[in-house]
């Protein structure tokens, strides 16, 4: 049987930190597959005590967004979160948009 490799895990390698949407949580990957990644998960479980365990879960490549790297180029150089969209979205300097917010960052440094 032939996998095929979804093209958005090129870019995923193990330690990245990841986004799902239909989970909307952030983790990072432990594992990587053709089509998926597997990341374990904390759960805070409240049965006597407090108690965190990691739990395994495989997110599909599809669910996913990548935020160890630039979202519209992959690149994992000169990257910066962008700020604004409530998810840590990284961006290149070469994708950032040239806003305001940038203007102000260069006239600073
Ligand atoms: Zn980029």
């Amino acid at each position: 049987m032939k996998i095929r490799q979804h093209p958005r895990m090129r870019d995923i390698i193990v330690g990245d930190e990841v986004y799902s949407y239909p989970e909307n949580l952030f983790a990072r990957v432990a594992d990587v597959f053709p089509a998926a990644v597997c990341v374990k998960i904390g759960i805070l479980s409240v049965d006597d005590h407090l108690e965190i365990t990691l739990s395994p879960q495989l997110w599909r490549a599809e669910d996913i967004e990548n935020l160890s790297v630039c979202r519209y180029c992959g690149s994992r150089e000169n990257i910066r979160t962008e700020a604004g969209t409530g998810i840590p979205f990284r961006v290149c300097e070469s994708c950032s948009p040239v806003d305001e917010e940038s203007h102000t960052a260069v006239a600073g440094a």
